[in-house]
């Protein structure tokens, strides 16, 4: 069954994360005067009425990019945020009403010589996506499921760009289909950025997830460590009951920078964001505890 309805979750503390980070990939790798594409395998409707039925019934965004805008923050931390706040502006001239997805978060930084590839498994979702960038020849949509997709898509003739990844957790064993998934893309296109979302309801799956794709990655694919990323930030203790209380990204070759940029904006999203008692962030990387250490103090 499909059920997940992304509308409901639109601009929530999770999508902040993963969609601040989305950004600022892209940004990176606009920075070079070459082609990329992106591939988005579970891609949503591409953008979300903050005003619709869905998104007022249960208003999670209030807590999550809500929080974000209008916020006291330091340099460094506005400069992490930037790309993700220039677009939420600029789609926004007045009040917040619309949060971009993915997809509308790609095509906004993508520039003209970039594509965009996205797979969209519900029918109805899938038109609604194809609708919106029906006259925007860099948007590719496919009515595909994203994993099965995926080892074909890769790598792409640009040689260049972005997987993201992000299921909506309804399947118990969503690691394992993500972990299946990517291991013969990861191996077809080893050079390419992958950001796996991953939500942290189960914290020792994750970690499962994260530690067997990490091995793999270095004892058999010969990744050098700097190039796993992970980050995560919890906004109570993560052992509560009920609500998404954590989530956040792996990612495969991540930009230059991305690691410094995150230290210093995972510390300000988690005081944030923070919605109880116990909430924190995890950073592993190429950096040394007493980097990360420092910008927690
Ligand atoms: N990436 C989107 C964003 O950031 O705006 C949100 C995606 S939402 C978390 C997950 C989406 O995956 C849903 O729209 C769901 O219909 C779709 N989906 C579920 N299983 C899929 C599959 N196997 N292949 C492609 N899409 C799938």
């Amino acid at each position: 069954a499909m059920n997940y309805r992304h509308a409901f979750h639109a601009g929530n503390f999770a999508d902040v994360v993963k969609h601040a980070i989305l950004a600022l990939c892209l940004d990176h790798l606009g920075s070079k005067d070459k082609p990329y594409r992106v591939i988005d395998t579970h891609a949503g409707i591409g953008a979300y009425d903050l005003t619709s039925d869905e998104a007022a019934r249960s208003p999670e965004w209030v807590d999550g990019i809500g929080r974000i805008l209008g916020a006291d923050m330091p340099d460094d931390v506005a400069a992490a945020l930037k790309p993700y706040l220039d677009l939420l502006a600029e789609m926004n001239p007045g009040a917040l009403t619309e949060y971009p997805g993915s997809p509308e978060i790609s095509a906004r930084i993508a520039r003209p010589m970039d594509r965009i590839q996205l797979c969209e498994l519900h029918e109805a979702d899938s038109r609604t996506l194809e609708r919106r960038y029906a006259r925007d020849g860099r948007v590719k949509v496919e009515h595909r499921d994203g994993y099965k997709a995926l080892t074909g898509l890769v790598p792409p003739k640009e040689k260049r760009g972005l997987v993201l990844i992000d299921p909506p957790f309804e399947d118990r064993d969503e690691l394992a289909h993500m972990a299946a998934a990517v291991m013969p893309a990861l191996k077809k296109w080893p050079t390419g950025t992958y950001i796996f979302w991953r939500s942290l309801k189960n914290l020792w799956a994750a970690d499962r997830f994260d530690n067997g794709l990490t091995e793999w990655l270095i004892t058999e694919q010969g990744f050098e460590p700097e190039k796993i990323l992970r980050a995560d930030l919890w906004i109570r203790d993560l052992a509560s009951e009920g609500k998404l209380a954590g989530a956040g990204v792996m990612i495969i070759n991540p930009p230059w920078q991305l690691e410094e940029k995150l230290l210093a904006l995972l510390p300000w999203l988690a005081e944030t964001l923070a919605q109880g008692d116990g909430y924190g962030w995890r950073l592993d990387g190429g950096l040394t505890e007493e980097d990360v250490e420092e910008a927690d103090a």
